[in-house]
C-alpha cells in the first residue's frame, strides 16, 4: 500500500493532490479545463477511476454548467479509454452524495467509474467498503494514461 498515508486527514485529499506537481505519483490521469480524472486508491475493481471538478464543493445541484460539461466530457473519455484497454462487460457510473451514502470524500464531489465484468462480484459491494485488490494501481495508471494524457485541445479524434 505504497500510496496510502500521505494526505492530511483534516484537509481534502483531492485538493491536496491537485495542488502538488506530481501527477504520476498521485495517480492523476488527466487534467481538463474544469475537472480531472484520478485513480481511486481503494479500487472496487480494476480500472476504477474518479472524475472530479477542480472546484471544492459538495453541492451537485449548484455545480456550474461549464464544470458539469467538462466533468461529464472527461467521464466519457474515461469510459472510452477503459473500454479500449480493459474491455469490461459494463460499468457502474455514479456519485455518492453525503457521508450517509457512503461517500469517502463527502466534501468534494466525484464521479465513480467502475468497470464491471460478468461474475466479478455482486452489485452491493460496489457501494460498500469491499476491496477486491485487482491490479496494482501503478499498472492501471500506465495502461490508462496514454489514452487520457493528451489535452482536450490537442485531440485528433
Ligand atoms: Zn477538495
Amino acid at each position: 500500500m505504497q500510496y496510502v498515508g500521505a494526505a492530511d486527514p483534516t484537509g481534502c485529499v483531492l485538493c491536496d493532490k491537485l495542488a502538488e506537481d506530481r501527477d504520476a505519483a498521485n495517480l492523476i490521469l488527466h487534467r481538463g479545463a474544469r475537472a480531472f480524472a484520478i485513480l481511486n486508491l481503494y479500487p472496487y475493481n480494476s480500472g476504477h477511476v474518479m472524475v472530479a471538478p477542480y472546484l471544492h464543493t459538495a453541492d451537485m445541484a449548484a455545480l456550474p454548467s461549464d464544470v458539469s460539461a467538462d466533468l461529464w466530457g472527461i467521464a466519457q473519455r474515461t469510459v472510452a479509454a477503459l473500454t479500449a484497454e480493459y474491455r469490461p462487460h459494463g460499468y457502474n457510473v455514479g456519485m455518492n452524495l453525503g457521508r450517509v451514502s457512503g461517500a469517502g470524500i463527502p466534501d468534494h464531489l466525484h464521479l465513480h467509474i467502475v468497470p464491471r465484468w460478468n461474475g466479478d462480484t455482486n452489485f452491493m459491494p460496489i457501494l460498500g467498503n469491499t476491496k477486491v485488490l485487482p491490479e496494482a494501481l501503478d499498472q492501471t495508471y500506465e495502461r490508462l494514461r496514454p489514452y487520457l494524457q493528451v489535452a482536450d485541445h490537442d485531440r485528433q479524434t
